[in-house]
Formats: C-alpha cells, structure tokens, sequence
C-alpha cells in the first residue's frame, strides 16, 4: 500500500539495520571508544533524523554533520546529544551555533581571527571546538607547527573549549594500508605539539567506518561512523561484521509495451531494437538522483536483472524485460528481491564511485518509508 499523492517510487529504509550495525559495530570497537554516528547529507540519503534517533537509541554517543543549517535541524527535531559539525561555518554564524550547542570545526588561526572581527561576537559565550589536523587528506586543517602555535593563543581563551582534536585518513578503505599508518603516525606527532602545550582536548579521533573496523590498533578516543552505520561499507571492509544495507529503493512499472527491430527507446542516441521485445517504464530518473551514470545499470523486476535501455531521462527510464509484465509490477533498483540483489556496494564498484555517493544523491523527491 502506497500512501497518498505520491508515486510509486520510494526508499525504505529498515531502522532495524541501522540498530543491528551500531550493535555490530560498537561490539568491535574498544570499551573506552565513543561512537559518533555521521548523519550528515540527510544521514547519507537515509533520513537524517530518524537514523540519528535510531543510532543514539541503540549506543551512538554524539553525532557529526558537515553543515551547520544540518546541526540546527537536528536540534529542531528534539536531538540533545552533542553533534559536531565537520566543515568550518562562517565565523559570522557562531552565535548561533552556540546558542543551538553545537561543536564547530577549527582548522586554522585565521577562523578565529575572522570570529573576531565579527560584529557583536563575544568571546564571553562559550564556544566549543574540535581542532582539525590536516594530516594527508589536503582537504581542511592545521599542517604546519606555525600555524598550531599561530592558533594556540585562541584556544587559551577560557570561553574557548577544545573538545576534541581530530583528522580524517585519505584511504583507509584501500587494500593497501601504508598512507593510512603514515597519516595515523602524523597524528601521533601533532598530538604531542599540542600535548606539549599544555591544551587538554577532550578527545582525540581519528577513524572513519573502514579505519575503525580494520585497524584496532589505530583506536584513538572516538571513532566517526558513517557508511557502516547504513551497512553501505563493502565487505571487504569487515568481513565477519554482518552489516546489513539499510536502505532499498523501489518503484513499480508504469507502462509497458511490445517494440519491433529497429523501434528506437530514448532520447538521441539511445537504443534500437534488434528484435521484438518488451520495454517497461519506471518513474524514476536523474532529478530522483538516478544519474545518467546508471545507463548501462539494470533493474529487478519478478527476481530478475532488467537492464536500463536508452538514456536516463529527468523522470523516467526505461527497461527491457524478458517478457510481458504487468503495469504495477514493483522493480528494484537497491535492495532485494527474490533471490536477486543490488546494493549500493556493487553499484558504486561498478561505477568507481563510492557506495555512499548513490544513496545519498537521491533527492527530497523520493518519499522516504520507514519500518
Ligand atoms: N569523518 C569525516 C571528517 C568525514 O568527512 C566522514 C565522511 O566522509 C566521516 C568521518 C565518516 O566516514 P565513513 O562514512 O567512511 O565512515
């Protein structure tokens, strides 16, 4: 049963998945390690609140969004527990973090310099930070021991509280660990800088999804849980965790016809027909985030791997089935069905994406169900 005005096309998302991988994962990491869930991106195309209140019900510690307008909707919808943002807000929408209590992201003295300059900050509020260490990734952080010292004065403000310093590892999914252990020792150096000067920072951390569950022995004080958490990490990453894909996406054939050799399907380009055949229509393209990557991807329908035939439109695609079907026979795109299955996993080796990358670029307009 399909609610209301919407199409047929929507993404269930099973929370019990969600609370078997928290179980699955804090099981596997140490006793003394809090487990921060990462629900940024609409928790990574699943629903950023629901997932954030399942993995906080089944021993998620705290929370990390990348934006601060995702920190504040999650206040909105009544989550207490202390959720991180991970990439440095304008300095000039501080206050508002404060007054929201979320932990912000300092990679660099210049923040601080900038929060200064803002009108009507005062330093007077109290202001908590997780200073960020660019230890290989390139993306955002201190690399330098001048630029710590250049910091260090900020953080010996006594409004400022460091409740956290942290790093993010470039490929620790790869087979190969050696950039990972690189990082992991670069992290240990940059600590004792700021060991050194005296700073107590809450907690140190360092580890995603696959550092967390591969390399125990690169356990600092917190681990940040993403793709795990949705059971979108591959199995190479754990292979004795039974981490279960939360998320399935699903719609139903809107349309289908017979087409003759050489009737084409698709805008320019697209295919043409050797042979009689039957075409289904699915409601669902690239405005939906089933990108025009996907074209040569296929479907489920009746257990059955259904190939995309001609390109992916705004709102439809089109498949061809091995036979007649009924209007109204549901297709899988993620998920299971009979004893076929397509996961984001597979789909994202297929295509060298991440797994992450096809769930969380569905849009708003999939309706999300949850069970
Ligand atoms: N920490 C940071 C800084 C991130 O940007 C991300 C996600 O990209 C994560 C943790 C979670 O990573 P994963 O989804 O691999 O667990």
């Amino acid at each position: 049963t399909f609610p209301s005005i919407r199409r047929d096309t929507r993404a269930e998302i099973d929370l019990g998945c969600i609370r078997n991988n928290v179980r699955q994962i804090r099981s596997r990491l140490p006793q003394t390690t809090a487990l921060m869930a990462v629900v940024k991106a609409n928790g990574y195309g699943h629903g950023a609140t629901e997932t954030a209140r399942e993995a906080i019900r089944s021993g998620a510690d705290s929370l990390a969004v990348a934006y601060l307008d995702e920190g504040i909707d999650l206040r909105r919808q009544g989550i207490a527990v202390p959720i991180l943002i991970l990439t440095p807000i304008e300095p000039r929408l501080a206050s508002l973090a404060v007054r929201h209590r979320l932990e912000l992201t300092v990679g660099s003295a210049d923040w601080f310099e900038r929060l200064a300059a803002c009108p009507g900050f005062s330093f007077k509020q109290p202001l908590c930070v997780h200073v960020k260490l660019d230890t290989g990734l390139g993306r955002i952080g201190i690399r330098e021991r001048s630029e710590w010292e250049r910091l260090l004065p900020w953080l010996r403000l006594s409004s400022v509280r460091v409740e956290g310093v942290f790093t993010h590892f470039a490929t620790a999914g790869d087979p190969d660990d050696g950039f990972m252990r690189k990082q992991a020792e670069q992290f240990r150096a940059m600590k004792d800088w700021i060991v050194n000067s005296g700073i107590e920072a809450g907690r140190y951390h360092c580890s995603n999804s696959a550092a967390a569950l591969r390399y125990p022995d690169v356990q600092t004080d917190m681990a940040r849980i993403g793709a795990a958490l949705y059971g979108l990490a591959p199995r190479s990453v754990a292979p004795e965790l039974r981490l279960k894909p939360a998320l399935s996406l699903r719609s139903r054939l809107i349309h289908v016809k017979k087409i003759g050799r050489g009737d084409r399907i698709g805008y320019a380009d697209g295919y043409v027909a050797r042979e009689e055949e039957w075409i289904g229509t699915v409601p669902i393209g690239y405005a939906d985030g089933w990108s025009q990557m996907m074209n040569r991807t296929a479907l489920l329908a009746e257990g059955e791997h259904v190939p995309i035939t001609g390109k992916i439109g705004m709102d439809q695609l089109m498949v061809r089935l091995p036979r007649e079907m009924k209007v109204g026979t549901t297709v899988t795109l993620i998920g299971r069905d009979g004893g076929a299955h397509i996961s984001c996993a597979e789909l994202g080796a297929d295509l060298g994406v991440a797994p992450q990358e096809i769930s969380s670029s569905l849009t708003s307009r999939v309706q999300r169900i949850y069970k």
